[in-house]
């Protein structure tokens, strides 16, 4: 046992610091956590939690229409934000009392306060004189939203200010169309808010496969939701109870709020970590190697603050594998390869594996794609769309990437991304027999290899 008070201390108790602690402290270690604000992080507290449940809530008012054609009826159908709000912030509070006594009924002593370090092994806590030792530091913050420079930004929210909404804005412009944009725009939509847009790039969802991104656009568009592109915010005024948003194509919008959902920046401001020697990069995000340990040897860091893979299974990972290589004597590189993701539109994106355009890179590739109504579809009569798609290589036979919008993508995804690591090939797809009526068995009846559409010949010139 070390001379410190502690055999390893956690800044922020997020996904992976809490997970690390734990672990750690399951070892018989001596451990310490520090969080400023809800254990929990941002993932249970003001991420994906709550916003998976307000997906829920948005969703439920097509398909409550859809029921009609299957014989239901019902009287006085209305939507309360503040009954659904009030229920999501039950269920966080919830989640962070078990977050809360996984760490006590494990020893780990908790210090609600902001925690900055001051030297490679000491911790200062802001609620009191005597900084702690610990052998290990395990820098654990996560990141925060990230705000445009451009007058007027101080009107913005971000998504973490849709969570304490007390009554549900009549219209909102968002900007930025990457995750967070594109899930609380078609939560709103669901919930009848009008939702506008912004984004300076041709298409949605960059680095998501191209189709994906039409696919969702198009769903998003029928739903109503404004989507202008190619064009930014230059300025927001307030203007009466709402905003004045200037866009740099010249057209100017009004809305009730303003969000900007433009990515997030590592949280290692006044941490303290590069005068003890950690190296930050560009964004702040703490520099690691393969084994999470950063340019001071008793310094590690996981999750979002390192800007690897940003996403909460993740961070958990990183978190397991800080515990194994410092406390087991096992050391675990991580491994970034075939990380399955969702983005939790209406209809959803799973996706797991190469995107088409990363695939043609350094591979020759066969494309097999198919898009159809779902079963349910028939009888509703909602225009949805379901989308799959499988990249094979063609030399090898193994699938690359595998893709999928619409209900349940992120269930099937989830799980096909077991054979897709294991190296499973198209042969082993096809041989898999189908489960039906189900969508998923597309993925193991797709036969057809995709072809690009020929060009005629003299289009070229009128197109
Ligand atoms: P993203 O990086 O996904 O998207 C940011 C968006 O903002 C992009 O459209 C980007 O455009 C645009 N943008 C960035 N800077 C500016 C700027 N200065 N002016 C105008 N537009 C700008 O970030 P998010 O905030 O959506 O999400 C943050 C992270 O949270 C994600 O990377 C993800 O890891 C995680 N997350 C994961 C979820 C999930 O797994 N379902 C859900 C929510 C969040 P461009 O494309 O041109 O760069």
């Amino acid at each position: 046992m070390s001379d410190h008070d502690y055999d390893l201390f956690v800044i922020g108790a997020g996904s992976g610091g809490v997970r690390a602690a734990r672990l750690a402290a399951q070892l018989g270690k001596r451990v310490g956590i520090a969080e400023e604000y809800r254990v929990g992080g941002t993932c249970v507290i003001r991420g994906c939690v709550p916003k998976k449940l307000l997906v829920y809530g948005s969703r439920y008012g097509a398909e409550i229409e859809d029921a009609k054609a299957f014989g239901w009826s019902y009287d006085n159908l209305a939507f309360d934000w503040s009954t659904l709000i009030h229920n999501v912030q039950r269920e966080v509070d919830r989640l962070n009392g078990v977050y809360t006594r996984t760490l006590e009924n494990n020893g780990v002593d908790r210090f609600l306060t902001r925690a900055t370090v001051e030297g490679p092994h000491s911790v200062r806590l802001a609620d009191r004189e005597e900084a702690v030792s610990a052998e290990y530091i395990l820098v654990a913050t996560g990141s925060a939203p990230a705000f445009p420079s451009i007058p007027g930004a101080e009107h913005f929210i971000s998504s973490n200010e849709c969570f304490k909404f007390e009554a549900l804005p009549q219209s909102i412009v968002i900007l930025g169309a990457g995750y967070i944009g594109m899930e609380f725009a078609s939560i709103f939509a669901g919930l009848g808010v009008e939702v506008t847009v912004v984004h300076r790039g041709e298409q949605i969802l960059r680095g998501f496969d191209k189709d994906l991104c039409d696919t969702v656009a198009e769903a998003l568009r029928d739903r109503g939701v404004d989507l202008r592109m190619c064009t930014n915010i230059t300025s927001v005024e307030k203007d009466g109870d709402g905003y004045r948003v200037a866009l740099t194509d010249g057209d100017c919008l009004h809305a009730s709020k303003v969000m900007a959902a433009t990515g997030r920046t590592p949280n290692t401001k006044g941490l303290g970590l590069e005068a003890v020697g950690v190296e930050l990069g560009n964004n702040g995000k703490v520099i690691v190697d393969a084994y999470s340990r950063t340019a001071v040897d008793s310094i590690y860091a996981v999750g979002d603050v390192t800007d690897r893979a940003n996403l909460t299974p993740v961070a958990i990972r990183e978190g397991t594998a800080f515990v194994e290589t410092v406390f087991e004597d096992r050391p675990k590189a991580m491994d970034y390869g075939f990380i399955p993701t969702a983005v939790f539109t209406e209809p959803e994106i799973g996706t797991v594996g190469l995107t088409e355009e990363e695939a043609r890179e350094n591979h020759a590739i066969d494309v097999y794609k198919t898009s159809f109504r779902p079963m349910r579809a028939t009888i509703s009569g909602r225009g949805e769309q379901v989308f799959m798609k499988l990249i094979v290589d063609v030399e090898t036979d193994k699938v690359l990437g595998l893709h999928m919008v619409g209900p349940d993508a992120a269930e099937i995804v989830q799980m096909a991304a077991i054979p897709l690591r294991l190296g499973a090939t198209k042969a082993d797809f096809d041989a898999t027999m189908a489960l039906h009526p189900s969508m998923a068995e597309e993925f193991v009846t797709l036969r057809q290899k995709w072809e690009p559409p020929t060009p005629i010949k003299g289009s070229d010139a009128a197109a």
